[in-house]
């Protein structure tokens, strides 16, 4: 006998999570009561994943349920926002239950790290598709936002880039390397690593912040405009992995600078936040890498080793530009 949708919501959503004392009401009533603590700011984002857009078709469930909350928890990452609630709202084309536990093992795990209480959702039948939104915490006038970047801060990014870029060119079969790199690219792709504890990190410290979901020169972009200013890049600066390096690309920071789907944070720093900055985030055993500067000249000037400036093909991603 197939599952019931209330069959699905019972045995695979309903107390999997982490539970936690301000869940009022959770999954099971007609909405969840949540009791935000008092004098914090609630910070709230929603994401949608579609298949064959945001991942690979042939993505196994497990990578899709641990990809769906990362890619929101980057979202609060990126606001220095503390995660606690989500609600899940999900579209399935069948009722497969090997698939519903996989995709619930890549969910909870990814929630029971960060302490996120799922407390509500949606399940729909059609083409699959999961839409997460995330709830957190920040104390008012400390989270993180796009605006705020001064000329003279510098710009940095955290872990490495282009490495989900390079992973999907390896899945589409326009970039060739031997399998033992390709799945290391293709776990960047597949399982990102949302800089949540960076984010804590930096409130108070950094100028403006956006996770890197489009693109650096795309995001970085949203940081220049919002913030009324512009930015001078460092290709050369460009942290690259191992695998990335070994890929043997002629000209690499044409594919890091304009990749997506790394999840790794570009932040500025006013210089005299740097030295306390970057010691929290060394404290965390999360690398960060100092890429180039905010100018008062709007725009986003890339420059090579020689100082020579560089035009890049495109900036990121835009789910609209091919229409
Ligand atoms: P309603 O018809 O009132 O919208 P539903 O039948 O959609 O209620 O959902 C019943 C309960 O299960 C609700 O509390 C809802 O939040 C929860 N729920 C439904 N789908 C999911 C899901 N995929 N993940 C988590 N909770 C879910
Ligand atoms: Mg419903």
């Amino acid at each position: 006998v197939p599952a019931s949708e209330f069959d699905i919501i019972r045995r695979y959503f309903e107390h999997h999570g982490p539970a936690r004392a301000d869940v009022a009401l959770g999954i099971g009533d007609d909405a969840a009561l949540l009791a935000p603590p008092s004098g914090q700011q609630l910070a709230v984002s929603v994401d949608t994943l579609v298949a064959g857009v945001h991942f690979p078709l042939e993505t196994g469930p497990e990578a899709i349920g641990h990809k769906s909350l990362a890619v929101n928890l980057s979202d609060l990452a990126a606001m220095g926002a503390e995660p606690a609630w989500a609600t899940l709202a999900l579209t399935l084309p069948a009722a497969d239950e090997a698939w519903l536990a996989a995709f619930c093992e890549g969910f909870f795990a990814a929630a029971r790290e960060h302490n996120v209480a799922l407390v509500g959702g949606d399940t729909t039948h059609g083409p699959l598709s999961i839409t997460v939104q995330i709830m957190g915490f920040v104390p008012p006038g400390q989270a993180l936002t796009r605006a705020g970047a001064k000329a003279g801060d510098d710009v940095f990014v955290t872990g490495t880039l282009g490495d989900a870029g390079a992973g999907l060119r390896v899945v589409q079969g326009t970039l060739r390397v031997s399998s033992a790199i390709g799945e290391q690219l293709k776990a960047r792709l597949d399982r990102p690593t949302p800089r949540v504890a960076a984010g804590l990190a930096l409130r108070g410290l950094a100028s403006a912040a956006i996770d890197i979901s489009d693109g650096l020169a795309a995001d970085l972009g949203h940081i220049l405009e919002a913030s009324d200013v512009g930015a001078e890049l460092e290709l050369a600066k460009l942290p690259l992995s191992d695998a990335l390096r070994q890929c043997g690309l002629p000209e690499p920071w044409r594919l890091v600078a304009t990749a997506g789907d790394d999840y790794e944070l570009c932040f500025t720093l006013p210089p005299e936040n740097e030295r306390e900055a970057l010691a929290r985030l060394a404290a965390l055993g999360c690398p960060a890498t100092r890429i180039g500067t905010i100018t008062a000249a709007p725009g986003l000037k890339c420059v090579d080793t020689s100082g020579k400036v560089v035009t890049l093909d495109a900036t990121g991603y835009d789910h609209f530009a091919h229409d």
